[in-house]
This record gives structure tokens, C-alpha cells and sequence, in this order.
């Protein structure tokens, strides 16, 4: 097994000794436990949250990876060995195999068998995988998303929000505006549905940002990003409008967050509510099959839905790194060869 390790939880930026490379013997695979083979890697922004320093436990919503530990990442993987009933040999299994080759496991820690799309058998980590769910949730159960509301979404290229785009245009039919880095990315973004999109990246995009939208502001904001891109939100959000906090990747290397904006709250009783997609709870696979619904209807587009890296079991640090200097388009995957 070739593994990569927490070797020093860092408090800002990733170094070169944050993660180290460890070769060690696979455990023997005893009764009720399977040896799964690692394919795909989802690369998730959360990830620099468990690894962070110092971390309050009472405070995470999982437990902090520890010093020492693999790194977690829910990844998809073949079971090569079974001494359990409930998976097969040769069955593709999602679980939260980490930043590894091969793992053994229990039976038990598969989180579901992957799905298998015609073409697409990453589809379990990306538009049928926990980043489409957060979309769901935060549009539907957070944001209670209505056909007249006019939506912000930031990160708009991204996993999450280019599924947010496509739910709230495609499904719903609201008014969608996108925020996102650089023109490709602006393109993309309109090609997925949204009525426009904002280039962060560019001098003068709030007022560009302000003019997409109706004179009042926004109804809805679907935030992924934190720092200057909320500071600027706050300012074109319409009185009691409602911002679904999703995440603040902006600030997780423990960045500046320049919140300067943030009386707005009160003097335009704005609602902000952060919300993780695990408190969807028990309707997980609910939203699943809505999604593999709107998948086959090509309300969701396939096509270009990920950004596939193929790499060897070195680079996976840097090719999850790529996220938070925003290259990707879609779902960042890492594909083990
Ligand atoms: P993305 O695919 O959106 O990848 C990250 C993107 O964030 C980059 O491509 C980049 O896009 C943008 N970005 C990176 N750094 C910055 C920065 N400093 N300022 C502005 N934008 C930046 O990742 P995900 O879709 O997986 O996650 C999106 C957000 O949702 C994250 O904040 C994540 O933590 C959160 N999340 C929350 C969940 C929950 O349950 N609450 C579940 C899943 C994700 P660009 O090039 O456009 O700048």
C-alpha cells in the first residue's frame, strides 16, 4: 500500500512536509472486511478543513483527521478481495477509501455501490455524488428556490455550483446569475443556463454584477466562496433576501475574509444560513434519483461535468491543490493509473 499521510496538520498554506508518502504492508483481509482497490479520488475543498491545525472536535461536523492518519477523501474503488455477503469481488464500491492505492475495510464502511452512467463512472462523484446533493439541499431545503426568485450563484464553475446553475435554470426556471473566475470559465457557466455570469477576476465586476440583476437585488444567493466575493454579495442582496452559506473556500488556507460589508445584515435584514449536505439525512438517496432524473431528461449535462486528471499515487496532494487556484471546470477528479 502506498498511502499519503497527515505528517503536520497545517494552520495556513500547505507546505512541502503537510503530507508525507508511506509504503506499508496491507493488513491481512479478515471475516466481514473487503480489500478495495482505489480508482477515482474526489478532490473536495472540506478536505483542508479536517487536515486543519488545533481543530476543536466539538466543534467539527467529522472528526479532524489526525497526525499520522491517511488523508480522507471519499473516493471510488474495486473490490479486488470480499470475505463479506454484502459486496461482490469486482464491484465498484464509494466509500471514504482516502488518499491511498489500496485499502481494507469493512464491509460496512462502503458508503453505496457506484453508478454507473453510460460513459461516465465517476458519475457517483460528481452529478450523482455528494457535491449534486449539497446542490439539492441548499437550493430546495435551504433556500426553498421558486421559479420568480432571481438567484447569485459563486463558484459557479465549480462542482457544486455548476449543478446549482443547472437545478435553478433547467428545473426550477428562476433567474440565475453566476459569479466565476476568468472568461472560459464566464462561458461555460452561460452554456450550462445561467441568464449571466460575472467574472470575479475582472476590475469593476460588482457593478457589473449589480447590473445583471433587478433593481432591488437578489432574492436567493447559493455562496460557495467567502471573502470579497460575500463582501460584495451582501451589497446586492434584496431586503430580507436569504443566502445559503455553502462554503468560504476563499478563507481556507486562512486567508484575509474582508467582510467590511457585513452591516448590510441588519440594515437589510438579510438571512445567511450555512448548512452541510449531511443534514439532508435519510432523503440522501431521495435526491439521487431526482438527480439521475433530471440527468436522463439532460437537464444536467454530462458532458464536461468533470475534470478528470489522470495521475500515479504521487501527485494526488498537488492535484487536489489545483481547486483552491481554480483549476477546474465541473467535478475534479483524480484517476489512478
Ligand atoms: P469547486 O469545484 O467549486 O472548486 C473550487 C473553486 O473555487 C475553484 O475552481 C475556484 O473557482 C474557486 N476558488 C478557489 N479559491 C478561490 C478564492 N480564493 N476566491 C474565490 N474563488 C476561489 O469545489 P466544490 O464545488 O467541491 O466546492 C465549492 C464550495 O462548496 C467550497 O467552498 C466547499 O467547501 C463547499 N462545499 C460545501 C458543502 C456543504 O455541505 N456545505 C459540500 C460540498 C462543498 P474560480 O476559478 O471560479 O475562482
Amino acid at each position: 500500500q502506498r498511502a499519503w499521510i497527515l505528517a503536520n496538520p497545517p494552520a495556513g498554506a500547505i507546505q512541502k512536509d503537510t503530507f508525507e508518502l508511506v509504503t506499508r504492508d496491507l493488513p491481512e483481509v479478515k471475516d466481514g472486511e473487503i480489500l478495495v482497490q482505489v480508482e477515482s479520488l474526489s478532490n473536495d475543498p472540506a478536505q483542508r478543513g479536517w487536515i486543519q491545525k488545533d481543530q476543536d472536535p466539538e466543534r467539527a461536523y467529522s472528526p479532524p483527521v489526525q497526525k499520522g492518519d491517511i488523508v480522507r477523501a471519499t473516493a471510488i474503488g474495486k473490490v479486488l478481495k470480499s470475505r463479506s455477503d454484502k459486496w461482490k469481488e469486482g464491484q465498484r464500491v464509494v466509500g471514504s477509501w482516502g488518499w491511498t492505492d489500496y485499502a481494507v475495510a469493512p464491509a460496512s464502511a462502503v458508503q453505496f455501490a457506484a453508478i454507473d452512467l453510460p460513459g461516465k463512472p465517476t458519475a457517483s462523484l460528481s452529478v450523482l455524488g455528494m457535491v449534486a446533493v449539497t446542490a439539492y439541499h441548499g437550493l430546495f431545503d435551504v433556500l426553498d428556490i421558486k421559479p420568480e426568485h432571481t438567484l447569485i450563484v459563486s463558484g459557479a464553475a465549480g462542482a457544486v455550483g455548476s449543478i446549482v446553475v443547472q437545478i435553478a435554470k433547467n428545473v426550477v426556471g428562476a433567474k440565475v446569475v453566476g459569479i466565476a473566475g476568468g472568461k472560459d470559465k464566464v462561458e461555460w457557466v452561460k452554456s450550462l443556463g445561467a441568464d449571466d455570469c460575472i467574472d470575479y477576476k475582472e476590475e469593476g465586476w460588482a457593478a457589473k454584477l449589480k447590473a445583471a440583476l433587478p433593481k432591488e437585488g437578489a432574492d436567493r444567493v447559493f455562496e460557495n466562496v467567502g471573502g470579497n466575493v460575500l463582501n460584495e454579495i451582501f451589497k446586492v442582496t434584496r431586503r430580507f433576501g436569504k443566502i445559503a452559506q455553502c462554503g468560504m473556500i476563499a478563507g481556507y488556507h486562512g486567508a484575509d475574509q474582508n467582510l467590511s460589508n457585513i452591516s448590510e445584515i441588519v440594515k437589510n435584514r438579510l438571512v445567511i444560513q450555512g448548512f452541510i449536505v449531511i443534514d439532508i439525512g435519510a432523503r440522501w438517496p431521495v435526491a439521487v434519483k431526482e438527480l439521475a432524473g433530471w440527468v436522463t431528461e439532460g437537464k444536467i449535462k454530462l458532458d464536461d461535468a468533470e475534470t478528470l486528471v489522470p495521475s500515479k499515487v504521487e501527485d494526488i496532494p498537488q492535484v487536489w491543490q489545483r481547486l483552491f487556484v481554480g483549476q477546474n471546470r465541473g467535478k475534479l477528479i483524480t484517476q489512478l493509473v
